[in-house]
C-alpha cells in the first residue's frame, strides 16, 4: 500500500515562504507584489477561479487587480488593456482568463503580456526560454506537477517519467522541466500504442489527459510515483484521470484529486507573481 502525497502540506510551506518575502519586500521599502487579471465575458469557471485566487492573494499578503471587461471587448481593446498593465508599475503579474470570446485571437493576447509579467507562462517567449534551458516563467500547472515530484523525490537523475497528456500547457513545459533535471521523458498522447505497458515500465507517471479514472490498476507497478493532473466533473464531482484507490494499492506515491496539483497551483502563481516582483526596473 503506498502514500498520498500530502500536498496541501506542501503548500502551506510555499506560503509561508511567499509571505515572509511580501514581509520583506515591506521592510525594504518596495511595492507589493501585485497579480492583475483579466477576464473578459462572464465565464462561470474562470469566475470561480477568480474568487479563491483572491482570497489567497489576501491571505498571503499580495496585492490583487481584478479586471472585468464586457464579453463585446474588441482585441484592440483588450491588447491596449494589456499594454497599460505591461507598463504598470505597480502590477507585477498578468494572467488573461480562457476561454475568451471567439472573436478574440488568444495566442495574439498570450503574445502581449510583456514576457517579465507573464507569470503563467503563455507568452511564447517564455516557452522558448523554457525549451533554451533558460531562466522562464513556466505555465503553473507544470510548474506544480514539477513542484511536487521534486519535494517527494529530490534527485530524478535517470529516472524514466512517462507524461501523458502533450498540450502546451501541462505535457510539453513539464517534459521541459524534467528533462532539465535529466530525467528520461517519454511523452504519451492519444496515438500512443500500448500505453499501460509503457505507463507500468515507468518510474513516475504522470496522468494529464482529462478522462475521468482512466487510469486504473494495470496501469502502474510497485515503487511508483503517480502525479494526477487531470480535472473533470463527474456525477458533480472533481475527479481525476487516475483511480485512486487503484493506484495507491500498487504505487508507492500518488496525488489525489481534489488535493493533488490543484491544491497548490494557485500558490505556485503567487510565488510567480513575488519572482516577477524582483524583476521590476
Ligand atoms: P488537453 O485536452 O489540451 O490535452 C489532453 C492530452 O491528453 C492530449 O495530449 C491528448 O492527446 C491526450 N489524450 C487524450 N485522450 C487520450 C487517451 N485516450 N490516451 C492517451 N492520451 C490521451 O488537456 P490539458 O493539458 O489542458 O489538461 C489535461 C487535464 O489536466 C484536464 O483534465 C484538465 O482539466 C487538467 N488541468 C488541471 C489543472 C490543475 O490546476 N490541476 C490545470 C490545467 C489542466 P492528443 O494530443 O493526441 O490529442
Amino acid at each position: 500500500m503506498g502514500n498520498i502525497i500530502n500536498v496541501k502540506e506542501l503548500a502551506a510551506k510555499y506560503k509561508e515562504e511567499i509571505k515572509a518575502f511580501a514581509l520583506q519586500r515591506e521592510k525594504e521599502g518596495k511595492s507589493v507584489p501585485t497579480l492583475a487579471t483579466v477576464l473578459v465575458g462572464d465565464d462561470e469557471g474562470s469566475k470561480y477561479y477568480l474568487q479563491s485566487q483572491t482570497k489567497v492573494a489576501q491571505s498571503l499578503n499580495l496585492g490583487k487587480v481584478n479586471l472585468q471587461l464586457p464579453a463585446e471587448t474588441t482585441e484592440e481593446e483588450l491588447l491596449a488593456t494589456i499594454h497599460d498593465l505591461n507598463s504598470d508599475r505597480n502590477v507585477h503579474g498578468i494572467m488573461v482568463l480562457f476561454p475568451l470570446p471567439k472573436h478574440i485571437d488568444g495566442k495574439k493576447i498570450s503574445a502581449a503580456i510583456a514576457r517579465e509579467k507573464d507569470i503563467d507562462g503563455v507568452n511564447p517567449v517564455n516557452a522558448g526560454l523554457l525549451f533554451m534551458g533558460d531562466r522562464a516563467f513556466v505555465p503553473c500547472t507544470a510548474k506544480s506537477a514539477h513542484t511536487i515530484i521534486k519535494e517527494t523525490l529530490g534527485d530524478i537523475t535517470g529516472k524514466n517519467v512517462v507524461i501523458v497528456g502533450r498540450s502546451n500547457i501541462v505535457g510539453k513545459p513539464l517534459a521541459m522541466l524534467l528533462l532539465a533535471d535529466n530525467a528520461t521523458v517519454t511523452m504519451a498522447h492519444s496515438r500512443t500504442k500500448n500505453l499501460a505497458a509503457i505507463t507500468r515500465a515507468a518510474d513516475i507517471v504522470v496522468a494529464a489527459v482529462g478522462r475521468p479514472n482512466m487510469f486504473t490498476s494495470e496501469y502502474f507497478s510497485p515503487g511508483q510515483t503517480v502525479i494526477d493532473v487531470g480535472t473533470s466533473e463527474l456525477d458533480g464531482k472533481i475527479t481525476g484521470d487516475v483511480k485512486t484507490d487503484e493506484a495507491v494499492e500498487v504505487a508507492e506515491y500518488v496525488t489525489s484529486v481534489p488535493g493533488g496539483v490543484g491544491a497548490i497551483t494557485t500558490t505556485i502563481l503567487m510565488k510567480n507573481v513575488c519572482e516577477a516582483s524582483e524583476l521590476e526596473q
